[in-house]
């Protein structure tokens, strides 16, 4: 995996252009120096290569450039193999730049000089200093506006080691945002994907007026399918509509995110659960509007999501704010989790020693003196898991034992939050 470092003096943009590289924009990135206290690491992707970021922002005390900062700096991008070296050229540079440059000279590692704070072309003229540094052509970027980050990723991919082997297609996460009108799908999307590095692709040969949107977060790219049906407020028969597109979007979709409003749930919220849990795909509850519910209405908000979305109780939550940013992390976060559990699968041994210790433990469904038998279990599908149990007589089986079974396959086989099929084969 490529590894790449981030290098620079307090206060010009480090970690900013981290965040805004992984992807992330839930960090503490503020003006004033000092502010992150470790070196981190992030994924992010560029052109279907995984790179691995150090931000080494977080090693700097103060403004000084001492001896300490420099062994832990060198520690921290150890197998870095290509370093982009910020700079605030509006700032000027300080004596602090300079003693950095020459430490990177020395370490011999190729450098990419990042000009960052460049928000409109009239802020060029600030570049000529930085070409004294002696590493070749500055990148002008603006981490906060999210502009120039492409050109600089083509300028450190330069810059890396060819790949040995052919790098494997990193298949996108495919999400559906559904959820009733105004329930905040369209703020969320914003929030999601306020970067220039989000694309808004027409997919051809699919729905005409359907709207693929596209961005990279964690190493990871997803795309949200049909935003054309969020975006757009259809006046007349809202709810069928929505239900009707909500159909089309998960049938495309990988994973669902079911977006309700915390202070507003009705029949609705059960349709779509129900739509979501015949998919078989996983389920993410997205809790929105969640800044609207006072403190002392947590509780009875949070039973009235139990009983509307008993259907899918295995569903995990995400509380979120899309006005104020809140929870867009844990949105995708826990999209990434679900999609790799979604498609894992857990060998058969491991699975016969779980029903062995399960029936000794439980008492099985029973009729007229007769007993339930399971002699074998095996994994027959992934995505959704599905798993073929042997049995004497599948006639026995009731639905709440059925239920029971998979609460207990996904709590005690770390598959939380995803949907489980079994399927019941008699044998003699
Ligand atoms: P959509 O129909 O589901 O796409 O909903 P919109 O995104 O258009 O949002 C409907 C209204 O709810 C708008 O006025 C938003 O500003 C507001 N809204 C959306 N998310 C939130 C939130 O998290 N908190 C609050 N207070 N308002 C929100």
């Amino acid at each position: 995996m490529h590894k790449v470092a981030i290098v620079g003096r307090p206060n010009v943009g480090k970690s900013s252009l981290f965040n805004r590289l992984v992807g992330r924009r839930d960090a503490v990135v503020a003006d004033f120096p000092g502010v992150t206290r470790d070196a981190k690491e992030g994924l992010m992707l560029h052109q279907n290569h995984r790179i691995v970021l150090i931000d080494t922002g977080g090693l700097w005390s103060g403004d000084e450039w001492e001896q300490a900062i420099r062994e832990k700096a060198e520690w921290a991008m150890e197998g870095a193999q290509a370093v982009m070296f910020v700079l605030d050229p509006r700032e000027g540079l300080s004596a602090a730049d300079y003693e950095v440059a020459e430490w990177l000279r020395r370490l011999g590692k190729p450098v990419i000089v990042v000009a960052n704070k460049i928000d409109s072309p009239k802020h060029d003229v600030y570049m000529a200093e930085l070409w004294g540094l002696g590493f070749g052509d500055p990148v002008p970027v603006s981490a906060e506006h999210a502009r120039g980050l492409d050109d600089l990723l083509d300028r450190v991919m330069e810059h890396l080691p060819e790949d040995d082997e052919d790098v494997p297609e990193i298949a996108p996460i495919r999400i559906s945002l559904i959820g009733r009108p105004n329930v905040g799908k369209s703020s969320l999307l914003n929030a999601i994907t306020q970067s220039d590095r989000a694309i808004v692709a027409d997919q051809p040969g699919t729905t005409r007026d359907s709207l693929d949107v596209e961005w990279d977060y964690g190493g990871q790219r997803f795309v949200l399918v049909d935003t054309a049906g969020i975006r757009k407020k259809p006046d007349t028969a809202i709810e069928d509509y929505a239900i009707q597109r909500s159909q089309a979007a998960i049938a495309r979709s990988d994973l669902i995110w079911l977006v309700v409003n915390a202070t507003e749930l009705g029949d609705h919220e059960l349709k779509l659960a129900n739509l979501a849990y015949d998919s078989g795909k996983p389920v993410i509850v997205v809790v929105n509007k969640w800044d609207l519910v006072p403190d002392d209405e947590l509780k009875r908000t949070e039973k009235d999501l139990n009983q509307k979305l008993h259907h899918i109780s295995y569903a995990p939550r995400v509380y979120t704010s899309a006005i104020n940013d809140y929870g867009i992390h844990d949105m995708l976060a826990e999209a990434m989790k679900l999609h790799e559990k979604w498609q894992g699968r857990i060998p058969t041994a491991e699975l016969n020693r779980w029903l062995e210790v399960w029936q000794m433990r439980q008492a099985v469904p029973n009729f007229h003196g007769k007993k339930l038998k399971m002699y074998f279990m095996t994994q027959v599908e992934t995505a959704p898991p599905t798993f073929a149990i042997f049995c004497n007589r599948a006639d026995f089986v009731t639905r709440a034992y059925e239920g029971f079974l998979q609460n207990r396959i996904r709590e005690d086989l770390d598959l939380a939050g995803i949907p489980v099929r079994l399927k019941w084969k008699e044998k003699g």
